[in-house]
């Protein structure tokens, strides 16, 4: 069995998001009692993401804390906050933070999360916008709010309810996406098509099969062109194209990394007592596939296994169903199970604006989809884990 041995250096934490505040907590609630320390690039304590695209934009809400400070001194929690890692030497056991100073540990735990990506070839305007943390989502809000006109580049999940948000603000709204649907790779172009439906209903000029060529403007952004040569007038875009993990930090360090931090179903990456969780780790699943995760309940799922795992005790073996959720104005779209875009849909409701869609594969149920439906997506989550023939759940 693995063994955990405890020194004044204790536990190095490095991302102080959602993943370092779970992993701190996992370990105290499992009664570690040797030090944590949470080391983050932000200034910030550590925080809650979903709010920034959706309540924070709104401007209904203003403190996403996850915990209050007084909770991390009560636990004796040490937050080197305002200070990134740069490097990890994996033989001294060390990190070096920005600041020159080096920290030693008897554990480490990567959890730095991702990072927005951009257009590389876009010239660089005022009025460009990604979304990932607490500052860009205050000074998108700040900017929406004296906006008429904005383009949102991707029809993800972050690029959805950005526009949902800032409809909601009375912004006008123009959503572009080079994909036949909305979050066509993740749920298929059936429900996407649903997704894309709510959106047109809410006023946002909904762009599918097009993508954006050039954005103009002097200082300030003011025209973007798409691939079919339309120009749109916009005084605020915002790229939601998706991220990328983040381990620059870990160059030059051994550290296996390919589309995150590569770790077993444990979260154990390739060096001894370095370990990795979260939106940044590619953690090897039940079939022996790597597969990053970038939704919230992951984490916690996740904590609860590699805390453990950390500590050398028994790791917790009875599977999950995963699950995520976004905000599109008052419709809650679920996800529980595991679906694809290349999965049979049976869409079982639709309302015109509510739905509610089995996902199979190989006639066994994996998943369901619902939009503004959360007790029937609850309901079959057993079934799911089950792996229910499809026929069971059609009835
Ligand atoms: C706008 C938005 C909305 C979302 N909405 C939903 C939703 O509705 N439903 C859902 O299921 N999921 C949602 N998510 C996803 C969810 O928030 C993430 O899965 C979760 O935040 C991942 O946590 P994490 O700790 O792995 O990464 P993060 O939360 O990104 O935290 C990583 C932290 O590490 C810091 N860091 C990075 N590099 C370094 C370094 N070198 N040194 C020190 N610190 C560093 C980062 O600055 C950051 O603070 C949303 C995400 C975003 C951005």
């Amino acid at each position: 069995m693995y063994e955990h041995h405890v020194t004044e250096n204790g536990i190095v934490i490095v991302g102080g998001g959602l993943a370092g505040a779970r992993t701190a907590e996992q370990l105290r609630r499992s009664e570690y009692t040797g030090p944590i320390t949470i080391v983050s690039d932000e200034v910030h304590l550590p925080y809650d993401r979903p709010p920034l695209s959706k309540e924070v934009l709104r401007k209904e809400v203003d403190d996403v804390a996850l915990k209050p400070r007084e909770w991390y001194d009560d636990n004796d929690i040490t937050l080197r906050l305002g200070s990134a890692a740069t490097g990890l030497d994996t033989a001294a056991q060390t990190v070096t933070l920005a600041d020159g100073s080096v920290l030693g540990y008897d554990e480490l735990v990567i959890a730095t999360g991702l990072v927005p990506r951009r257009i590389p070839a876009l010239p660089d305007l005022d009025g460009i916008r990604v979304l990932r943390s607490f500052d860009e989502s205050m000074a998108l809000r700040e900017h929406a709010s004296a906006a008429q006109r904005a383009v949102v580049i991707g029809a993800g999940f972050i690029g959805c309810e950005v526009a949902a948000s800032m409809r909601t603000l009375g912004v006008h709204v123009v959503l572009v996406e080079p994909q036949p649907t909305p979050l066509a790779a993740v749920l298929g172009e059936q429900i996407g098509a649903l997704v894309a439906r709510l959106h047109r209903d809410e006023g946002v000029d909904v762009r599918l099969g097009v993508g954006v060529t050039e954005v103009r403007g002097e200082g300030h952004v003011d025209t973007v062109v798409l691939t079919d040569g339309t120009e749109l007038p916009a005084d605020l875009v915002v790229i939601g194209i998706g991220s990328r993990p983040a381990t620059e930090w870990l160059e030059g360090s051994g550290i296996d990394v390919d589309n995150g931090v590569v770790c077993d179903e444990a979260g154990r990456t390739s060096a001894p007592k370095v370990w990795a969780l979260g939106d940044v780790a590619s953690w090897r699943d039940a079939t022996g596939h790597q597969a990053r995760v970038e939704h919230w309940s992951n984490v916690a799922d996740q904590a609860r296994v590699v805390v453990p795992a950390m500590l050398g005790r028994d790791v917790p073996t009875n599977p999950v169903v995963p699950y995520f959720w976004s905000d599109q104005y008052d419709v809650k779209i679920q996800c529980l199970g595991e679906p694809e875009a290349t999965d049979t849909v049976h869409l079982v409701e639709d309302d015109g604006r509510k739905f509610l869609a089995y996902y199979e594969r190989d006639g066994v149920l994996v998943g369901v989809v619902g939009g503004g439906m959360p007790g029937k997506v609850m309901k079959v989550r057993a079934k799911i884990a089950s792996a229910a023939p499809i026929a069971e759940v059609l009835g």
